[in-house]
């Protein structure tokens, strides 16, 4: 088989949401947005609604659809872009709860769906989503007759505990929020580690559940594993891949394994990523195309089947490193094409 593959470990991602839950003062919801960060919405949130998870955050009312059909009618699924034009029909018709970020969103949804459920999005600093103090102050009283279920607003810094933002945000949020009998959410996985002040009602951890930082002690979840196309041995001299970017300096044997930027591993990482086989580390070599990667393997007695990328051996946020980017952006990127692999699935 030519595709590499991905193997998801639900229960660890379970066993991360349950300890950042414990965690929470409050309750715990869980962001599922992009596909649970590139994971799998459908059975990512079949597995936590069985720990108990009960809220879930998507960025778009369209996402709504794969978890609704996961977790069932009960469950509360927020939108975090709000109430967009156009979206009335899917908001009614799967029972979504929009965030709405402005006035405008608020009277559109006030107008086009009296009587069903919204929360409130407020910027206590981001300047990203949400109503700013003004304009909060302006629609407040409207707003909080028409019973709004949460009042949210996002953090900037949270992964930078020592950040003066941090503490500037969670006074803005609890200015703006004092005396408004509404259940509020501030935090996501960095809030959570802030500490008891920062949780209110319901955290909302995304990246913390799939294994990243910045919750240290989260289990890994994921492991990449790619599969040994063809071995060719180089003479001194001889070239590698798209622009003959390297160059062999001595007699140097060179896998090709079967995935690329396609898949996800950003070309950025030609050059500068390791593959393991086994124990051993491998050096990435020449550019990374679209479906392909090569490596350096001349050190190895045997070629195996298949190299891993991510795994025991270098987690999202190693990888992350050596693409200069974070983890939220490898596990997001990563393709359609895979062949998943989920461990701790039931029927
Ligand atoms: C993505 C997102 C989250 C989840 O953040 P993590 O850092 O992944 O825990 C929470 N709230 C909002 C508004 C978001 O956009």
């Amino acid at each position: 088989m030519g595709a590499a593959r991905l193997t998801i470990d639900l229960d660890s991602i379970a066993a991360n949401w349950e300890r950042l839950a414990e965690r929470s003062a409050g309750a715990a919801g869980v962001t599922i947005k992009a596909d649970a960060y590139g994971l799998g919405a459908a059975p990512v949130a079949r597995r936590l609604a069985r720990s108990g998870a009960r809220q879930f955050f998507v960025a778009l009312a369209e996402e709504g659809a794969a978890i609704r059909q996961a977790v069932g009618a009960s469950a509360e699924i927020f939108i975090y872009s709000g109430h967009m034009e156009g979206d009335a029909q899917t908001i009614r018709n799967l029972g979504l709860i929009p965030l709405v970020n402005s006035a405008e969103q608020l009277a559109r949804h006030l107008e086009a769906l009296p009587g069903l459920p919204f929360g409130i999005q407020l910027d206590s600093g981001m300047n990203r989503l949400g109503m700013e103090p003004a304009e909060w102050a302006a629609v407040r009283d409207l707003a909080l007759r028409a019973q709004p279920r949460l009042l949210l607003s996002h953090l900037a810094c949270s992964d930078e505990p020592d950040h003066p933002m941090n503490a500037a945000q969670l006074r803005s949020f609890t200015q703006m929020t004092e005396g408004c009998d509404v259940p509020r959410s501030l935090s996501a996985t960095g809030g959570i580690l802030l500490g008891p002040d920062y949780h209110f009602d319901l955290t909302r951890p995304g990246i913390g559940v799939y294994g990243g930082a910045p919750f240290s002690e989260a289990y890994p979840v994921v492991t990449l594993d790619l599969p040994v196309i063809q071995v060719r041995d180089l003479a001194a001299g001889e070239p590698v891949g798209y622009g003959c970017t390297w160059t062999a300096s001595a007699p140097t044997r060179v896998a090709t394994l079967g995935a690329g930027y396609a898949d996800g591993i950003l070309r950025y990482l030609s050059n500068r990523a390791t593959l393991w086989a086994g124990s051993v580390p491998c050096p990435l070599v020449g550019r990374v195309s679209m479906d392909l990667v090569t490596v350096d393997v001349t050190h190895l007695a045997d070629i195996p089947d298949s190299m891993e990328l991510l795994g025991a051996h270098q987690g999202i946020d190693d990888l992350a490193d050596a693409a200069g980017t974070i983890g939220y952006e490898i596990l997001s990127a990563l393709g359609a094409r895979y062949r998943r692999r989920y461990l701790g699935q039931r029927p």
